[in-house]
């Protein structure tokens, strides 16, 4: 099956992703994970990407179609694949649609804004392996380490209130269109998102079925 996750930053896609990953067995794709990875890894991709990623703005459209372009090619997409965080505008669903990607369905994780600023500053990441935790709704094993790696956790830049607006204007401005585009094609299911990460894990898994 070939999945989209959409929803605002701290809407919960990535825990979403994850738990998709497992129950089907295919790869969870985020383009802000890759690209987070270029950074630390000082390519110059993620040099390009950094100013963009701090700001709360979209990194260039011809970027992170190059990366997913490269990405879906690769042996572990075979059977299907789960984007996380891509598309972000009608240019790149336009652009995943002239690849001929075939997507099955569109998960729409809906948060209001309001409860998007609390999610986001308890939010920490594993920059080495890209597991997401959160101070009070999942917290790992030992504070500040990741449980799958053993790396150290980290509040992301862009997960500080002062960028979390700019996020979240953005995401209402180019991405929320993703939502029209995808309605159309009869392939949309929205999904509540819930306090608990199971409820919210339980309407997902049902809406894979509808
Ligand atoms: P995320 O981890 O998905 O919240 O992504 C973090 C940041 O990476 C975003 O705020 C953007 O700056 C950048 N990014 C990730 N995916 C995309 C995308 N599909 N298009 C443009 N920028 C992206």
């Amino acid at each position: 099956m070939n999945l989209i996750l959409l929803g605002a930053p701290g809407a919960g896609k990535g825990t979403q992703a994850e738990k998709i990953c497992e129950k089907l067995s295919i790869p969870a794709i985020s383009t802000g994970n890759m690209l987070r990875e270029a950074m630390a890894n000082g390519t110059e991709m993620g040099l390009q990407a950094k100013s963009f990623i701090d700001a709360g703005k979209l990194v260039p459209d011809e970027v992170v179609i190059g990366i997913i372009r490269e990405r879906l090619t690769a042996e572990d997409c075979r059977n299907g694949f789960i984007l996380d965080g891509f598309p972000r505008t009608i240019p790149q669903a336009e652009a995943l649609d002239n690849m001929g990607v075939r997507i099955d369905k569109v998960i729409d994780i809906e948060v209001p804004d309001e409860k998007i600023a609390a999610r986001l500053s308890g939010r920490r990441v594993c920059l080495k392996c890209g597991a997401t935790y959160h101070t009070e709704y999942k917290k790992p094993k030992t504070e500040g380490v990741c449980d799958v790696c053993g790396d150290e956790l980290v509040q992301r830049k862009d997960d500080m209130p002062e960028t979390v607006l700019d996020r979240l204007k953005t995401y209402h401005e180019q991405t929320e269109p993703l939502k029209g585009y995808y309605e159309k094609k009869g392939i949309l299911r929205v999904v509540e998102g819930q306090e608990d990460v199971a409820d919210t894990t339980a309407l997902t898994f049902k809406a894979l079925e509808d």
